[in-house]
């Protein structure tokens, strides 16, 4: 990744941590879930308002996490509002393998849009985890799991 990009993606980054998106809790969500990153201490809870088509309405987070794990829990509600869960499905699945996969597909880098800032972390493996809590958060949301989620 050149320099300039990797500028620009970590000022998106910046730009979130800073100023999340959809934070804090929301009024009257119909799905939630709790979710723990303890090698990091990243501690959030994700809220859902998921309508009865199974399109996600509107998605807020709250807690505490470092940079990474903030930047992308709202960089998530961003991603989901508006979209079915087999939407949602497919966005995780092409986040998931932009952070594991060595090898890269250009299709699915764009298929993520803003999401791809977080190209860079998969030089960090540990980070990954941090990148990851909101999502695997949503998927327990989405299923109303009570237990919280940790990624250990
Ligand atoms: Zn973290």
């Amino acid at each position: 990744m050149d320099a300039e990009l990797r500028d620009l993606y970590q000022q998106v980054i910046m730009d979130h941590q800073r100023r999340p998106r959809n934070f804090g809790p929301m009024e009257s969500p119909n799905r939630s879930a709790e979710g723990y990153n303890p090698l990091c201490g990243d501690r959030i809870r994700v809220e859902l308002a998921l309508d009865e088509g199974k399109r996600i309405r509107r998605a807020a987070f709250s807690g505490e996490g470092c940079a990474i794990c903030t930047a992308s829990a709202s960089m998530m509600t961003e991603a989901v509002t508006g979209h079915t869960l087999e939407e949602t499905n497919g966005i995780f699945d092409a986040f998931h393998r932009l952070l594991t996969e060595d090898d890269q597909d250009p299709a699915v880098a764009e298929r993520l849009g803003k999401l791809a800032v977080f190209a860079g972390v998969r030089e960090f493996p540990v980070r990954v985890k941090c990148a990851t809590l909101a999502w695997h958060t949503l998927h327990a949301a989405i299923d109303n799991r009570e237990d919280p989620v940790t990624t250990e």
